[in-house]
């Protein structure tokens, strides 16, 4: 069930709006790589090959961004070229490259060292069984993908380079799902690099997880962090008009249950009306900035009437990143992750670790946040209630209230460990959840994998965050493609997860990272 009310949003607000986009703006570039040792004869057939994949390819109807074929590169100097060619197509996402023949290496070696887009090395071929009564020599010429690739890969490993390498036959569904990944994943990188986050208040204080480096989260993962006092933002609320308000009103009321306190005529009807104001507020600020992400702070609302709830709700389910108490980290890894699964039926969240709950084998972390959790996980229609909130010292805040869908899923957090980023995922059981009639928020519940215990154990010894970012719909995988990209830590907590393992991972990738940063000085 999709929550957002997307007729009446698109007309009330969508008019401008340019930070939310989709896949069928990019392009993935195909490369094949050949060479002219077998004159121009094969070439021809090659590109003929090649192109009959990549129709195929885009045909399948299981890929989420256009594959754009570029020829066939049979030198250095064409190596070079389409690969700068790349770097420079606004479009362009990222690179497939496909050895048909025996593509020499070195002839990759300056093209690579440019290439600053997303690569994926497609181990494939275009034949895909043996025709063992009629193969001769000629077949042979122009089906050597199985020596050719392991060339290529040498000097991509060679240089180091990451890279995600899928290896399956071009018209298999699963090779193209792997490639499908890569390529959602490669679009909210591509995404990433102009993505600007607005601090309003600064972290909460003394708070240290949640903090880091932005110039390093700038140079590493492309995003820009900025601070917007809370002034500017009371400004552009003073001019929302009763009229916006009214309609956005029954916006609310046409999407969601209401408490009997915030229907026309209950108690606390005025705070529906105030949460409506710094809603609209909000969206035209971040669209007039074109920003793709905010924090909040509870403690920097002054000429606010209530800590925004329901509104980072509504904005977090549009697609905008955030992370409460100035978590920007999460608010980024928030938009990245929700631009990665566009279009996917489960949902993602903003969630904090809330409370546990000691149950055996079912023991579980209660997943929860005061207001701000994303209505897009929500396992039946949210209601809209107000209730006090005692911190912050404003006005009660509104703020949908549901629990969520069963299911496995991803929880993932970035952390700035002094030297380097480390993304920490882990793969999430979200059991049925109850009712917390005295505890007015919505929650998820879940059993992190491979149980509670070695989980929750993994999670802290790795200097994991108590905010994530939370999705059924992505796996591990996507995160992995993310993580390889950005060139950063990956921490996996899975079902294969021991302590003992970890605890030597840990030690190992803390050497890995001190040795490349001295050998990089
Ligand atoms: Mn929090």
């Amino acid at each position: 069930m999709l929550i957002t009310d997307k007729n009446n949003k698109n007309k009330l607000y969508n008019k401008n709006h340019k930070t939310m986009t989709n896949f069928k703006d990019f392009e993935v570039w195909f490369v094949t790589g050949a060479q002219l040792l077998y004159g121009g004869d094969a070439v021809v057939q090659v590109d003929a090959h090649s192109n009959e994949i990549v129709k195929g390819l885009n045909e399948s109807g299981n890929l989420p961004v256009k594959v754009i074929y570029k020829g066939t590169v049979n030198s250095a100097k064409e190596v070079t070229a389409a690969l700068k060619a790349a770097n420079n197509d606004t479009k362009c996402i990222g690179v497939i490259t496909w050895m048909h023949t025996f593509s020499p290496a070195k002839m990759w070696i300056h093209g690579l060292q440019e290439l600053r887009k997303p690569l994926l090395h497609f181990h494939t071929q275009f034949n895909k069984e043996i025709p063992w009564e009629t193969m001769d020599m000629d077949f042979m010429n122009l089906n050597q993908s199985a020596h050719g690739d392991r060339e290529f890969g040498h000097m991509v490993s060679r240089m180091r380079k990451n890279r995600k390498v899928v290896v399956g036959h071009w018209q298999d569904a699963k090779a193209q799902a792997k490639i499908a990944i890569w390529m959602r994943v490669a679009a909210a990188w591509a995404d990433a690099q102009d993505m600007l986050i607005i601090r309003f208040g600064d972290q909460m204080n003394n708070v240290a997880v949640t903090d880091g480096d932005k110039v390093e989260a700038e140079l590493k993962l492309g995003y820009h962090v900025d601070y917007s006092p809370i002034a500017e933002l009371v400004a552009v609320q003073d001019k929302v008009t009763d009229a916006e308000i009214a309609a956005l009103v029954k916006t609310y009321e046409a999407t969601y249950d209401f408490a009997d306190n915030c229907k026309e005529g209950g108690k606390d009807r005025k705070q529906v009306i105030e949460a409506a104001r710094v809603e609209i507020a909000l969206r035209r600020f971040l669209e007039a900035k074109g920003a793709k992400a905010f924090t909040t702070n509870f403690d920097d609302l002054a000429g606010i009437d209530q800590l925004p709830g329901l509104a980072c709700q509504r904005l977090m389910a549009e697609g905008y990143g955030f992370g409460a108490e100035g978590d920007w980290k999460t608010a980024a890894l928030y938009r990245t992750m929700w631009f990665m699964g566009q279009g996917m039926p489960k949902g993602c969240s903003f969630l904090e670790d809330y409370t546990l709950n000691f149950d055996g084998e079912n023991s579980a972390i209660l997943q929860a946040h005061m207001l701000e959790v994303c209505p897009l996980i929500a396992e039946k229609k949210p209601r809209l209630e107000v209730h006090p909130l005692g911190i912050g010292g404003k006005n009660d805040p509104a703020r949908l209230v549901f629990t969520s869908k069963e299911g496995t899923g991803v929880a993932a957090t970035v952390v700035d460990m002094g030297n380097r980023f480390r993304m920490i995922v882990n793969q999430v059981d979200c059991i049925k959840s109850k009712a917390l009639p005295k505890l007015p928020v919505a929650s998820a519940l879940w059993i992190p994998q491979p149980n509670f215990e070695i989980g929750a154990a993994a999670w802290i010894l790795a200097g994991g965050t108590h905010h994530t970012s939370f999705s059924y719909d992505l796996t591990v995988e996507y995160l992995e493609d993310y993580a390889d990209i950005a060139g950063i830590e990956l921490v996996i907590i899975d079902k294969e997860t021991t302590i003992p393992s970890l605890k030597k991972e840990l030690k190992y990738n803390d050497l890995y990272y001190m040795l490349n940063r001295a050998l990089q000085s």
